[in-house]
Parts: C-alpha cells; sequence; structure tokens
C-alpha cells in the first residue's frame, strides 16, 4: 500500500507552507539533513527512541533539532502521522528509516515524505533493481544462475543480508560449495576488479535549466527535469580492506577467516574527469528510465546513488542502487569538489531543503513529494 496522490493533495490543503517542519529519524544522515534545514530557515524535528540518541545531538549545536518526538519504537511513527501532520510535518527518508520501520510500513506512512515512495518497489529487490538499472543503460556484473558456471572470482550474497553482512568470496565452484549456506536465498554475482566509487546525484523534476534529462519511451522528446553530481564517497568495508595485511585469502579461509563487507565509515573521493560524461550518461539513463518502470510512475526524485566499481578498463559496472540520500554523503556536510562549483556548502541534505524551499514557493510540493 502507498499513499496516492489525492491523499497527499488533501494533507498538503491542510498544510501552513510558512510552517513547515522537517523532520527525520535522529540516524544515518541526520546531522546533515537538520543542518541543512537549518540553513534554509527551516524548523526540524528529530525522532528517536533512547534518552542516549537524543543527548549526543548536544555535541552538534548546528544541527541539533528544534524539537524531539521520543518513542518506545520506531514502528510508533505509524501511530503519530496525524500528530506529524498537524505539525507541517515533512519527513526525509534514509536508510535506516525504511530498515526500522519496514518497506511495507515505510510505504504506507500517512505523513508527507521527500521523493518518491513508489520507487522502493524497484530498489528493493536485486532483479528489479537489475531489470531498471539495465534499462537505464548501466552495465551490471554478471549474475550466475548455476554455481557450476563459475568461472572466476565471485561475490556471494543472501538475500536478507544487510550492509554486506554474510557476503562471501567465492573463486571457484568447490569454494562456494564449501562456504555456501544453500538454505538461504542468495544471488551469485560477478566479483568485479577494480575501485568503487559511490556517485550521489540529485534530480531536480522541477527545475528546466542545468542538464535536462532526455526522456524516453512515453516521454519522449520531453526534458525531465535537472540532473546534479553533488558527491562521491568510498566506504569504508570491515574487514576486506584490511584484510591483504593478513596473508592469502587461502591461509586466512584454512583459519576459519572470512573477509566481510560491513560498512564502517566513508570516504570522500573524486573520479577522474574523462568519466564524468559516462557518470552522467548512466545516471540519466536511470533516472530517465525510472519515468517507464510502469504505467503513469512518478519517476525519481531527489537524491538517488549509483554505487560503482571502476574497472582497470576504465569501464563502470554498477552493482547497486540507492534512491534516497546515502550515508557517503556525511563528509560534504560542507560541500564537495563537485558542487562547490556551483554553490558552496550545499551538501545533500541541504539540497533537499532548498528543493521543498523552492517548491513551497512555486506551490509544486504535489511533484517532490509522495
Ligand atoms: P547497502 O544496501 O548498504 O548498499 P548491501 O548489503 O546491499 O549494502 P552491496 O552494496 O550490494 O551490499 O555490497 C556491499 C559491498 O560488497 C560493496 O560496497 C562492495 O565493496 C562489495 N561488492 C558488492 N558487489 C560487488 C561486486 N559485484 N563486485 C565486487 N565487489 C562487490
Amino acid at each position: 500500500m502507498g499513499v496516492d496522490s489525492n491523499t497527499l493533495a488533501t494533507w498538503l490543503a491542510d498544510y501552513d507552507p510558512s510552517q513547515i517542519t522537517i523532520g527525520v529519524v535522529a540516524s544515518h544522515s541526520s546531522l546533515q539533513i537538520l543542518h541543512g534545514a537549518r540553513l534554509e530557515g527551516f524548523k526540524t524535528l528529530g525522532i528517536a527512541v533512547g534518552e542516549n540518541r537524543r543527548r549526543y545531538y548536544k555535541a552538534f549545536p548546528g544541527a541539533e533539532p528544534d524539537e524531539w518526538l521520543m518513542l518506545e519504537n520506531y514502528r510508533e511513527m505509524l501511530d503519530y502521522a496525524e500528530w506529524f501532520r498537524k505539525r507541517n510535518v515533512v519527513i526525509i527518508p534514509h536508510g535506516s528509516l525504511v530498515e526500522y520501520l519496514g518497506s511495507t510500513n515505510f510505504r504506507s506512512l500517512q505523513v508527507p515524505t521527500f521523493g518518491n515512495r513508489g520507487i522502493l518497489h524497484w530498489e528493493s529487490s536485486r532483479d528489479r533493481q537489475r531489470q531498471w538499472l539495465e534499462a537505464g543503460g548501466c552495465t551490471m556484473p554478471k549474475v550466475y544462475t548455476d554455481p557450476h558456471d563459475i568461472d572466476g572470482p565471485v561475490i556471494v550474497k543472501y538475500a536478507g543480508a544487510k550492509g554486506g553482512r554474510g557476503y562471501f568470496i567465492a573463486r571457484d565452484y568447490r569454494d562456494f560449495r564449501r562456504n555456501a549456506d544453500l538454505e538461504d536465498e542468495f544471488t551469485i554475482q560477478e566479483y568485479a576488479l577494480g575501485c568503487r566509487y559511490y556517485l550521489h546525484f540529485f534530480f531536480d523534476p522541477t527545475a528546466t535549466d542545468g542538464f535536462q534529462v532526455q526522456g524516453r519511451g512515453s516521454h519522449a522528446g520531453q526534458n525531465l527535469g535537472r540532473l546534479e553530481l553533488l558527491s562521491m564517497d568510498r566506504r569504508d568495508e570491515a574487514n576486506v580492506d584490511e584484510f591483504y595485511k593478513l596473508g592469502s585469502l587461502r591461509d586466512l579461509r584454512e583459519k576459519g577467516i572470512e573477509p566481510s563487507f560491513v560498512v564502517t565509515g566513508n570516504q570522500p573521493v573524486v573520479i577522474r574527469e574523462s568519466l564524468l560524461p559516462r557518470a552522467f550518461e548512466m545516471a540519466e539513463g536511470t533516472v530517465s528510465a525510472s519515468f517507464e518502470l510502469e504505467e503513469g510512475a512518478k519517476g525519481m526524485i531527489g537524491p538517488f546513488c549509483l554505487e560503482t566499481i571502476v574497472t582497470d578498463q576504465l569501464e563502470f559496472k554498477v552493482f547497486e542502487i540507492s534512491a534516497r540520500i546515502v550515508a557517503g554523503s556525511n563528509p560534504f556536510i560542507g560541500g564537495s569538489p563537485y558542487s562547490d562549483i556551483n554553490e558552496p556548502f550545499m551538501s545533500t541534505g541541504r539540497r533537499i531543503a532548498r528543493s521543498i524551499k523552492k517548491s513551497i514557493a512555486d506551490g509544486t510540493l504535489l511533484d517532490i513529494l509522495s
């Protein structure tokens, strides 16, 4: 169940545009979102479970919410829908919110939310992501349906795995058999060798200038909106990043040690400038394909991240998309080498707030919320 545009319009009709409050769950990229909202002149609301969570925001007065909603558990947010709407709250979703609520609850949360919640259906399954990204012209790592066909290093991803926990690398079929838990649902993907770049884009469907995304299919010949590149990161992943220091994979495996991919932090990066045209081509294709995913699709709105590996042939392989703000944008609360070119101090969090501010002024909130 989602929220249809009539319902959204009814809620917004009761909102006082001058009193809109940015609400965010206190985790993930909340410091950035709260800081950005404040820079754009919004009132802010933090949503948290546990006094400890609230207390640490005292250390960051520049982002401390004006008001808090303290809960016993995050699912209570569903019961507070009317409370949020009475306070003119617009929720900014991030990965932790979706994880804490569950994707079905998140989609049916009866509160105006930044971005397109409908896209979650496409983002939440590996098969649908592949369909979408390939339709957008991205090259993805090969998938092996039969483990006997493994002919080079692969990464095995379990369906319910979160943040790379529980993934493992296999070099051949024997390796796979030795490590795989065949009871669980998994995907076997080519292990793409190269360097990882997580590209943080922003799509503004209300802007008519700048790098305009060209529509395709039922939108052929139309400009869909402006695509911006805000920043780029690379994740620190424990313990695979430091694994090489301990010897060969074979030696370690004999001792029962496997590399893991648990995200512990993020580092800022930039990419070779000559790769930028291809980066934009992939992102443009992904955005325009998002409008064709189903009839009447609202398409991408706001921040999204293409998670890529660039090979030594200088080719991008896209292994995942996140259709919302990613925590990898946190190193750029003060701006990035890309966003600084256009406007200093423009984080993704602030860019979201700017988008809401402009839509309030133009009367186009329905185009950027769901
Ligand atoms: P999240 O949802 O937090 O993005 P996830 O659990 O969906 O994480 P992935 O992003 O798919 O996991 O992968 C986790 C990590 O595994 C990546 O950051 C990357 O280091 C590595 N990885 C994933 N797919 C590949 C691949 N095909 N080739 C090489 N490395 C990969």
